[in-house]
């Protein structure tokens, strides 16, 4: 009878470990489960490129067989009523080490009785939990995990090839349809355009321009690596004889690794603030919270590269590294907005959001996470625009009232930046000394 293979942050057919382990026990059923839970979270930009990913795989399973299966609802109920309509004998995956994504795996499991959950691989080269200290504990700061991670290493690439699966299929409900993301600048979805996407860049120069936003040179890989349409192995395994910044370029795929571990052996991460101390710090409320979320969440604060920023996350799902962390510093640190607004807010809206990379990386710039950022060290928004962008090139694209009156009047700034930095110190040395 039957294997089948439930599709989750692996949406790939390409290396990728658990097709391997299916395929090896017979005939293989396709399946993506709808998850409520899931998709109410997402803003429409996130639901789009979901869907397009999910027609991509279709797409290239119809070159080898019927199709993917999708079904809604709970998968603690879906799997198993699917298990039982087929007969099949296993049900395989890929490992998520998410909070969300191992609990809902454990009541799967529960639910399926005696017929096993299989996990095999994982979105990552090196799955969490497997670099630990020489005394068996969990890296707390990057720079030893790094070492370690590169010293244990990882596999090659699995070497699973849809065309000699024997491919089945069953009923499937229609996705739902697309929301009107029209004028919305989604990257192409998919597996052939993650690998198309990678082998384009993976030569070009990155060291230098990473930090520039207006040269956008970066690879642009995150939705690929979010959701599997690439697996990190086949990016790490023609790395190092291509691209001349290689190893700038690997760090930060081990960044995206550390934060997963991080994640996975501190759940509550996501949430609570990894390093306490700064939870006392005073933040805005009510009327005043909503007030300052509006104007962040629109892009209109009056700084200019922070309402680019925030403009380019609503038109294109993505905003630029070195822009994240100057918006993010902007909430925390001169609207004194607690971060898990602003980390929210990126989870509906990035085509890239990952829980583990959103809440820490949040938590980086507020200053409360690993490796944090000293909490006194606060973004300049207009020194870090010259420095970053420095024709103007990137905010002229976003704000283009800045130089053209006629498309509408910029507002004043919402808040004096001078001013609110020296509030935040002084509120910072405060907690120091009262705790
Ligand atoms: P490149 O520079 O080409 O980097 C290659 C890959 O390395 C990225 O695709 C990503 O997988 C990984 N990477 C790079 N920088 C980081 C980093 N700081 N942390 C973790 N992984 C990294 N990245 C996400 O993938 N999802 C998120 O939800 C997310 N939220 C963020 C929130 C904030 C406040 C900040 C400051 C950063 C966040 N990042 C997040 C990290 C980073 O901004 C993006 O990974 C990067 O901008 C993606 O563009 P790229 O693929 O062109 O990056």
């Amino acid at each position: 009878s039957a294997s089948i293979l439930w599709f989750r942050r692996d949406l790939r057919l390409r290396d990728h470990p658990a097709l391997l382990a299916a395929a090896a026990d017979g005939p293989v059923l396709p399946l993506f489960v709808l998850d409520p839970a899931l998709w109410g979270t997402s803003g429409d930009v996130r639901r789009a490129f979901l869907l397009r990913t999910l027609r991509a795989l279709d797409a290239d399973l119809r070159r080898f067989g019927p199709g993917l299966v999708v079904r809604s609802g709970r998968p603690e109920s879906v799997v198993p009523a699917l298990v039982a309509e087929v007969a099949a004998q296993a049900v395989h995956v890929s490992a998520d080490f998410g909070p969300y994504g191992a609990a809902r795996d454990a009541r799967v499991e529960e639910a399926l009785g005696d017929v096993p959950l299989v996990r095999t691989g994982s979105p990552y080269a090196v799955a969490p939990g497997r670099v630990l200290t020489n005394d068996g504990r969990p890296y707390q700061v990057f720079t030893p995990f790094h070492r370690a991670w590169v010293d244990h290493g990882w596999r090659a690439p699995a070497e699973s090839d849809p065309a000699s699966v024997d491919w089945v299929g069953a009923p499937s409900e229609d996705l739902p349809a697309e929301p009107d993301v029209s004028g919305v600048d989604l990257p192409e979805a998919g597996e052939a355009a993650a690998l198309a996407r990678w082998t384009a860049w993976r030569g070009t120069p990155y060291d230098d321009v990473r930090d520039r936003p207006d040269l956008d040179a970066t690879s642009r890989l995150s939705p690929d690596l979010r959701w599997g349409t690439i697996h990190p192995r086949t990016v790490l395994a023609d790395l190092d004889a291509r691209n001349p910044h290689a190893a700038t370029f690997r760090k930060e795929l081990a960044w995206r690794e550390f934060y997963a571990h991080v994640l996975h052996h501190w759940p509550s991460s996501a949430r609570e603030y990894f390093r306490p101390e700064l939870r006392g710090l005073p933040y805005v409320t009510g009327a005043e919270l909503e007030h300052r979320l509006d104007a962040w969440t629109q892009g209109r604060t009056g700084y200019p590269i922070v309402d680019a920023g925030m403009r380019q996350l609503l038109a294109e799902g993505w905003m630029h590294n070195r822009v994240r962390m100057i918006v993010a510093s902007f909430l925390v640190k001169d609207l004194h907005v607690e971060w898990q607004h602003g980390a929210r807010h990126f989870m509906r809206h990035l085509v890239d959001g990952d829980l583990a990379s959103n809440q820490h990386n949040w938590q980086w710039v507020a200053g409360c996470g690993t490796d944090a950022a000293p909490y006194f060290r606060i973004f300049n928004p207009t020194t870090q625009g010259k420095k970053f962008d420095p024709d103007g090139g990137y905010v002229r694209r976003w704000v283009p009232e800045l130089t053209d009156p006629s498309v509408g009047t910029y507002p004043e700034p919402i808040v004096d930046h001078a001013e609110q930095r020296a509030a935040t110190l002084e509120a910072y040395q405060l907690l120091r000394r009262h705790g």
